[in-house]
């Protein structure tokens, strides 16, 4: 079992006399930027002058760039995308990071993949959220808790998990605890969940689509029974609510007969396996140099494969299903 902290942990106080910088303002920087100025603690947000910006200001956050709110704060969490994060950080946060400075991540990817490497002499930690930006705002609001994973990469000061567990209570996460992992745990499962399990899932969804068009029943039938009755994402939902077996309780006595009696059936050891080599690109960092390749060759798989899924027919059968039901 890995460590868990919860409420009780955590010290806000730790951060009172300290600003705290929150770098971008999308899903988890204005999530975060609010949580952490209604628990008390001094926010400033630091944006390029593009679209969110207007939001920041709108907040009630004033409008400082990137550069201004990495020379202003002592804790600077980096919640922009991760993509666009190594380049940043080197010119516009680095050169202003001071001894005894926190830098937090809201994923450990750039860090455990060397694609960031911090200075000696400052904090490297994580406060990795299990929540779109949305949720983390909402559960706040609502006095509840989220799941995070922490980290710490560097402990400079000595006091890195304090500042870590400061910042997981300002965002309201302890209130239902938080985990302590390392940056290429979280990283890595992240990544596993995108490239292990996300696409298994879609092979398996088209794959039940085909069957049930090949075999002559009407396109939009299919896809209303698979995908829009949102029956699927119900279950998925309840799974996480109340856990695996238990949710199988809200089926009837046919769903439930049927559906164990045939999983047998589909247990395939290839899957696993293909599993396993995903997981070793992951874990040895091919994925990320290849990633990184990538984006400095200017995406010409990834917009090649966006051309390809246009032209998929799951795009038509979506959109004929839609219109149908008069869902635009
Ligand atoms: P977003 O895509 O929502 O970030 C948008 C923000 O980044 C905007 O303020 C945007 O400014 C700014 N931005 C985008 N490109 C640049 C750039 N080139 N230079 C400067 N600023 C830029 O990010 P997320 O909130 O999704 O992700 C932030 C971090 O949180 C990542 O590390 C991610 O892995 C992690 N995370 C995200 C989760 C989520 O819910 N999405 C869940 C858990 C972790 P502008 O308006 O000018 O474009």
């Amino acid at each position: 079992m890995t460590k868990m902290y919860y409420d009780q942990d955590a010290d806000l106080g730790f951060l009172s006399d300290k600003t705290i910088g929150v770098i971008g303002y999308g899903n988890q920087g204005r999530a975060q930027a609010l949580n952490l100025r209604d628990s008390g603690l001094k926010v400033i947000v630091g944006v390029r002058a593009d679209e969110t910006q207007q939001q920041a200001v709108s907040d009630g956050f004033g409008t400082l760039s990137i550069e201004e709110a990495a020379k202003g704060a002592q804790v600077l969490l980096l919640l922009i995308p991760d993509e666009v994060m190594p380049g940043v950080f080197e010119s516009e946060v680095r050169p202003w990071l001071s001894r005894g400075n926190a830098l937090c991540f809201a994923s450990g990817y750039n860090v455990a993949f060397k694609l960031i490497e911090p200075p000696g002499g400052v904090d490297v930690v994580m406060v990795a959220p299990r929540m779109i930006g949305a949720g983390v705002r909402q559960r706040y609001l609502e006095g509840k808790g989220f799941p995070s994973f922490i980290g710490v990469e560097q402990d400079a000061s000595g006091d890195a998990l304090k500042a870590t567990l400061a910042i997981a209570k300002g965002i309201g996460s302890t209130r239902s605890g938080v985990m302590l992992l390392t940056f290429a745990q979280e990283a890595e499962l992240d990544l596993f969940t995108e490239q292990g399990f996300g696409p298994a899932f879609g092979q398996v969804l088209l794959a039940a689509i085909q069957t049930l068009i090949d075999a002559g029943y009407p396109v939009e039938a299919v896809m209303t029974e698979l995908i829009l009755s949102g029956e699927f994402a119900y279950s998925m939902q309840k799974i996480a609510e109340m856990g695996f077996f238990p949710q199988m309780e809200l089926h009837s006595h046919t769903s439930q007969y049927g559906s164990m009696t045939r999983s047998v059936r589909y247990m395939n050891p290839q899957i696993a396996q293909t599993m396993q080599e995903v997981l070793e690109e992951i874990r040895s960092g091919a994925f990320a140099r290849e990633w990184e390749a990538e984006q400095k060759a200017g995406l010409p798989v990834f917009n090649q494969i966006k051309e390809m899924r246009n032209e998929h027919p799951i795009a038509e059968w979506d959109r004929v299903t839609r219109e149908a039901f008069h869902l635009g």
